[in-house]
């Protein structure tokens, strides 16, 4: 076919696919936020026939023939387009190599695998859920194999989130920063009398908590037109498709901290969604970079941005309208200090910035343990509770705190969790560049000016989809590879800051 008209039936089918791919995003959501429980076996059936037919679309030999008439002209596209052709080449090569029958089959089993992990983490019982973790790592396995990682088929997971991450080079990142916290977790415990956090514990109406939730989301410039906020179990953003970014979040009546930053997290996320460049919308370069990328999006809004005192002398006025009498007396700097308090505690998504990134070894070494046959899923209890110890220095009581608190193995998500940390990296790097690039960022943000960090990050980050590889994408914002150290500099200046040391 003519390589032009090739590529616009290209794109037409593109197009199909993501339609689908947004209607198993809305089931998915729908299953997380609003469905009855009973529905769960009709929901999984109703996801895999979608997975299949999307699969069968995709795979389709007319599209690997107008792939290749396209390719043979490339002095007929634009640069653009060519990327488009790149990316489009990759999935689809990806995706022949997965047989029908293990892609059905892992989106049933995932869906099934999310009700028992939830009723499992109700009950603290990893026994229940072992079997479903023993099948779903089982087809990541077989799922990695088929895309040639036959020898580490880790890697295979791992680079499935993160194009070019691997196992030795996450060991690596993680010998360089394990040394570099765990001796600071000592001497902050040590001054931790200069944080006082009673101020944000304390029984808060959850009603007042969303309103004050929504209004500093509103502020960062996430469009509420374009998206909603829901109650789930565990706090998420689906980018639904164009237009329709939806959020989750949970609450606890008794601390200010989890719902705030679970949903200032959140719209991080839903930000980059509604930021993508409109004529990549529906087209193969129309999602993240990476979740690495997406994660820093999260990241810097929650911890940079939300965690520093500018934020609060900004926002305090607006959380006392919301709670008169419990913040009439605090003062901008004691927000500042509790929502910075490090303690060492069992729960990831609620672990302050010092211990997080253990949170993620943790996780990475049990996961790797797994696939590489160290540790049976049937130990992972006993092997969690060991290195908790040892990263951390506390143990779970039970499984609901310690193996089970996460939902990412319900849904086949093995290799995901390192991208937490290369978000928290990615996050520094970019603001440090934001910084220069912005001037006095501290100054406009103690003023609610968020737009100016916001539209940086759109013309750096959000407006290219997947056009530029994480590394690349990175290196384009901030003019250098990715590193850890203005991570390590950022929490160095913070701890300096907050415990003196
Ligand atoms: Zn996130």
């Amino acid at each position: 076919m003519e390589p032009r008209a090739a590529y616009s039936e290209l794109l037409r089918r593109v197009a199909e696919i993501c339609d689908l791919s947004s209607a198993s995003a809305l089931l998915s959501w729908d299953q997380e936020t609003t469905m009855p429980k009973q529905g769960a076996p009709a929901r999984a059936r109703q996801l895999a026939t979608i997975a299949g037919i999307r699969h069968d679309r995709f795979v389709d030999g007319r599209i690997g023939e107008l792939l290749a008439d396209c390719e043979a002209a490339p002095g007929k596209f634009e640069d653009i387009e060519r990327t488009q052709l790149r990316e489009l080449r990759h999935d689809w090569d990806r995706a022949t190599k997965l047989p029908r029958s293990l892609v059905e089959e892992t989106a049933s089993a995932e869906s099934s695998a999310l009700e028992v992990w939830r009723d499992a983490r109700a009950k603290s019982d990893w026994k229940a859920f072992a079997p479903h973790v023993r099948q779903l790592m089982g087809y990541s396995v077989q799922r990695a194999q088929a895309l040639g990682f036959t020898e580490r088929p880790y890697d295979g997971m791992l680079d499935d989130y993160e194009r070019g991450a691997d196992e030795e080079r996450l060991d690596a990142l993680f010998a360089h920063l394990r040394p570099r916290l765990t001796p600071l977790i000592g001497p902050v415990l040590e001054r931790r009398g200069r944080v006082d956090s009673s101020c944000v514990r304390r029984p808060l109406a959850v009603e007042k908590q969303a309103e004050f939730g929504l209004a500093v989301i509103r502020a960062m410039g996430f469009d509420l037109d374009a998206g909603r906020v829901d109650l789930a179990t565990h706090p998420f953003c689906s980018g639904i498709g164009p237009g329709d970014t939806r959020l989750t979040r949970r609450y606890d009546p008794n601390d200010l901290r989890p719902a705030l930053y679970g949903i200032v997290h959140e719209a991080g996320h839903g930000l980059y969604e509604q930021g993508l460049a409109s004529e990549l919308r529906w087209t193969p370069l129309g999602s993240a970079s990476s979740l690495g990328i997406h994660e820093s999006q999260s990241r810097l809004w929650e911890n940079v941005v939300g965690r520093s005192r500018p934020f609060w002398e900004h926002f305090l006025p607006d959380l006392r309208r919301n709670f008169p009498s419990e913040f009439r007396d605090v003062t901008a700097d004691q927000m500042y200090r509790a929502v910075n308090e490090v303690a060492t505690s069992l729960i990831r998504v609620e672990a302050d910035e010092l211990t997080y990134n253990l949170h993620v070894l943790l996780r990475f070494e049990i996961e790797r343990g797994l696939f590489a046959g160290d540790i049976q899923v049937d130990d992972v209890p006993a092997a969690w509770g060991e290195k908790c110890g040892e990263l951390l220095g506390i143990r779970p009581k039970n499984d609901a705190e310690g193996c089970l608190q996460d939902i990412h193995w319900s849904m086949g998500a093995f290799g995901y969790f390192p991208t937490y940390t290369l978000g928290n990296l990615y996050a520094a790097q970019l603001y440090e560049a934001a910084q220069r690039d912005l001037g006095d960022l501290d100054g406009l943000i103690a003023h609610g000016e968020f737009a100016p960090l916001r539209e940086w990050l759109r013309a750096k980050i959000h407006r290219h989809g997947r056009r530029y590889l994480p590394a690349e994408l990175v290196f384009r914002a901030t003019g250098a590879d990715p590193s850890a150290e203005p991570f390590l500099r950022y929490l160095h200046a913070k701890l300096e800051d907050v415990y003196g040391i």
